[in-house]
């Protein structure tokens, strides 16, 4: 069920408990500020709609980093707190944590309408699935939305086992929505031709989504650190590039379950003598024995943009080289370029690739921009996720 069917009668002066991924990156120096909101951004009108609905009370729950199931006040989740107060214009009160006993009293209290529960992480039940604290969550709200797609690959406490306590009363945030609508479009009824853009570090961390791609999509165009072990199992030279056996050995399985010649890979490189140093031109396919590959070369460039240009569909998670360092950041920007220039049904997913978009300032040309990193991966390999599941079936 969703939020935005429910009627307003039906949540006019309930306490909505919901759950949300405000998991945002913070500076690493104090006072901790907020990096990139873009999750918090993006919860915004689900919080709207709770409250225009006419919910009396609305309890947010949320992750922040990993403390392990402790209290950690690097991750206490005060600047969000912050953040959202000024964001929608009201109080936001920051319980000092998720199952204090002072929870229940906040919520008696006339003028409190928005309280944000202190790291949910901070409790070892949460990560354990722990069924009391999903029911102590549970006691707090007459009704459960889920918002948070970003963690509802886990089968974590707020996220799954409190769907059990809210049988026929469990919704769908916006976001939420638009996050299922957005990646089954890829999986069931993509345009064709549909192309993926597939980078990042390693070949072992995505084996199962590029396989998923190999059946879906007409081309695969790989980059980044990905490309050299698919490189290396051609006979290709690849120098110093980042590129471990165990990974190609992958590699040569996937090339030759490739019958119709779909995987695409770098015809030229940046690379350097030493990890972030000097950029030097790499104009063949094979990289010099002292040199390491750290960005795909301007004929690879070229000849991805043709492939991105035709498409109708596409996909994209990875970066094309070490984007973080601007002397390699020029594949992974021009194909971000590429794809915002299309009329071509858009996705991006995944942590890097998301911020290499939002530096590249075209996220607005993409059709959806993901906020699940792991999640979205993991929706495309199966096509559902253990909070989805809860949400509609229960647990
Ligand atoms: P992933 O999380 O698997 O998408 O990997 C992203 C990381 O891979 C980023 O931090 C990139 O800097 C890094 N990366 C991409 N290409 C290369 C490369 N050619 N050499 C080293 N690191 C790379």
């Amino acid at each position: 069920m969703q939020l935005k069917d429910l009627k307003d009668a039906e949540l006019k002066g309930k306490k909505v408990i919901a759950r949300f991924d405000f998991n945002v990156p913070l500076s690493k120096t104090e006072p901790r500020t907020i990096t990139d909101t873009s999750r918090i951004d993006m919860a915004i009108p689900t919080i709207r709609m709770i409250l225009e609905k006419g919910a009396s009370k609305l309890i947010l729950i949320s992750h922040l980093g990993r403390p392990d199931g402790e209290v950690n006040p690097k991750y206490s989740l005060e600047p969000v707190a912050e953040y959202l107060a000024n964001k929608l214009g009201t109080d936001v009160i920051l319980s000092a944590s998720a199952i204090d006993n002072g929870v229940k009293n906040l919520l008696q209290l006339p003028e409190t309408k928005v309280v944000l529960l202190e790291n949910i992480r901070f409790i070892a039940g949460e990560e354990k699935n722990d069924q009391a604290l999903s029911e102590k969550l549970a006691s707090y709200g007459d009704i459960y939305v889920n918002d948070a797609f970003g963690a509802a690959h886990r089968k974590h406490a707020s996220v799954y086992g409190i769907n059990a306590f809210f049988k026929g009363r469990a919704y769908a945030g916006l976001l939420m929505k638009k996050e299922i609508d957005s990646l089954s479009t890829l999986l069931d009824k993509p345009a064709k031709p549909f192309v993926a853009v597939i980078g990042g570090a390693k070949v072992s961390d995505k084996i199962k989504t590029l396989e998923k791609m190999m059946v879906l999509v007409d081309t695969l165009l790989i980059g980044g650190a990905m490309a050299y072990p698919f490189l290396k199992a051609k006979g290709i030279e690849v120098g110093k590039s980042l590129c471990s056996d165990e990974d190609v050995s992958l590699a040569k399985q996937l090339l030759m379950q490739d019958k119709g010649g779909k995987i695409q890979l770098p015809k030229d490189h940046v690379a350097s003598l030493e990890f972030g140093g000097a950029p030097l031109p790499c104009p063949g396919t094979n990289i010099p024995s002292d040199q390491m590959g750290l960005d795909i070369g301007p004929l690879t460039i070229a000849a991805y943009s043709d492939h991105i240009k035709t498409a109708k569909t596409i996909f994209w998670n990875g970066p094309m080289g070490l984007f973080e360092n601007k002397d390699f950041s020029k594949g992974t920007m021009s194909i971000a370029h590429a794809i915002a220039e299309t009329k071509a049904f858009s996705v991006v997913g995944g942590g890097d690739s998301v911020a290499a978009v939002q530096q590249s300032g075209e996220a607005q040309n993409f059709s959806h921009v993901s906020t699940g990193g792991g999640a979205s991966l993991e929706y495309i390999e199966r096509g559902e996720l253990p909070g989805i599941q809860a949400l509609k079936y229960g647990v």
